[in-house]
């Protein structure tokens, strides 16, 4: 028998534990660990709860969990609780699946001010993670800001805009509802530091800005190259930038607009103790189609800025890291130790594109640690052993589900449940 260690309970690590799995059949054991009892990591904390058909991906991954030869380990920080070092020590291999949960900084003035919150903080918060249930971000002024031009931005922007009605069979979470249908918020800027015709937003994505109650999309034509520039294109982009163009000749008749202001780079946060404006310097494009800077500057209000420009991996002790991530060679890390997802590419691409990602380091699993035993290996009862010895008390897959029972239970009408946002509430459903 083969033991297995996937550290992370998102995307990248089921699709692994999934091919893992498919690979070993009945001559391996997968544990997926989890430093929360709650699986599915950015399914959970980061896909928009307004977006249940992208969330509805964590049904394949509860039959992966259910498998006889997958567990869920949850409750378990690994750098903390147990070192990678003694992973390798219990597992034929292990595979860091950690995502990339950090912002990165925009590095500019100003932007340790209060009001000054990134993506992954604004998202976590409407999103009920633990860590930044109590983000209270500032909706009381009229004028927000998002930086970036990615579907990141556009998550943000449309969650700022939306009625309550609009988060209907959503799962957004009570703090984060009552905050926002209290929103003073009515006009978001989306900062892009280059222009149209390099945006990040898919079209899906950027279409339904154009269909909300109570906001409308607003862009400056002058912003846009000549309409023929848009054939060079890829399809997609060529897609996104149509209907960008198509927000030009949308009335504006609703409560809030999103205003698109491209070739617009922030170089300072302004504000007495809290952020009141970004100082945003004109750009062009360079040579290499990179932003540069004209010189001219101008401001624009803003009690609220959340930066949407990429995430970054957490390190983990003695893990080779590097440019936010794990240094690794198409997934290799070291001997028997692996990176998948956002932990070995970096934060880009949709919760699909880690399955093959998945799938390519299971096979170089295969091939280097063939079925079989080298005897040595506790796996999963080793793990138990020592984490009881350090009184870190782990919960499964059958925990998870009390929960989200619990979760379902207490769901308000119109709302697939209503989750937990603290890390002893999870404990306490499941009599911890
Ligand atoms: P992203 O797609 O990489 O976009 C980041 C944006 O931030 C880019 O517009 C980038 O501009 C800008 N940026 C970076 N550094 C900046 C700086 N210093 N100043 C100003 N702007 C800066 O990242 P993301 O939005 O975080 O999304 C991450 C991944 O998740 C993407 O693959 C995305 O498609 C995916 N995602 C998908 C969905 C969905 O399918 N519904 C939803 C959310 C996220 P430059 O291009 O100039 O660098």
């Amino acid at each position: 028998m083969r033991h297995f260690a996937v550290v992370g309970s998102g995307p990248a690590g089921f699709y692994t534990a999934e091919a893992l799995e498919k690979a070993y059949g009945d001559n391996a054991r997968i544990d997926i660990l989890d430093r929360y009892p709650v699986p599915y990591g950015l399914i959970r904390f980061g896909v928009a709860p307004d977006h249940q058909s992208l969330k509805a991906v964590s049904k394949r991954y509860d039959k992966v969990a259910e498998s006889s030869g997958v567990d869920f380990i949850g409750n378990v920080t690994i750098g903390r609780d147990v070192s990678v070092a003694e992973l390798l020590d219990l597992y034929d291999a292990v595979v860091l699946a950690t995502g990339a949960p950090h912002d990165r900084k925009l590095g500019v003035p100003g932007e340790d001010l209060a009001g000054v919150v990134g993506s992954a903080e604004f998202v976590g918060w409407y999103n009920g993670h633990p860590e930044f249930a109590d983000l209270d971000p500032p909706l009381g002024g009229s004028h927000a800001i998002v930086v970036g031009n990615g579907n990141v931005a556009l998550d943000c922007a449309r969650i700022l805009s939306k009625t309550r009605h609009e988060f209907e069979g959503s799962d957004i979470v009570g703090h984060a509802l009552e905050a926002l249908e209290h929103s003073r918020v009515r006009t978001i800027t989306i900062l892009g530091r280059r222009g149209p015709h390099q945006i990040a937003m898919t079209p899906k994505e950027l279409g339904e800005l154009g269909h909300l109650e109570d906001a409308v999309p607003v862009v400056e034509t002058a912003d846009f190259p000549p309409l023929g520039a848009d054939e060079a294109l890829d399809p997609g982009l060529r897609k996104s930038v149509s209907l960008l163009r198509g927000f030009a000749d949308l009335p504006q008749d609703k409560t809030k607009q999103m205003v698109f202001d491209f070739f617009a780079k922030p170089v300072r946060i302004e504000g007495e103790g809290k952020v009141e404006r970004v100082i945003v310097e004109r750009t062009e494009l360079d040579e290499k189609g990179a932003a540069k800077g004209t010189g001219q500057m101008y401001e624009v209000p803003a009690s609220l800025v959340i930066t949407a420009i990429g995430y970054s991996t957490s390190p983990i002790a003695e893990v080779p890291f590097e440019g936010g991530r794990f240094v690794n060679e198409n997934g290799l890390i070291a001997e028997r130790l692996y990176a998948v997802g956002w932990a070995r590419r970096g934060p880009t691409g949709t919760i699909g594109t880690n399955r093959p990602d998945g799938y390519e380091v299971a096979d170089q699993i295969a091939a280097a640690v063939p079925a079989g035993s080298n005897g040595e290996r506790d796996g999963a009862a080793g793990l138990k052993r020592l984490l009881g010895s350090r009184g870190v008390m782990p919960t499964d897959y059958d925990d998870w589900r009390k929960i989200e029972e619990t979760e379902v239970s207490r769901a308000r009408p119109g709302s697939p449940r209503e989750k937990f946002v603290r890390h002893e509430e999870w404990l306490r459903t499941i009599g911890r």
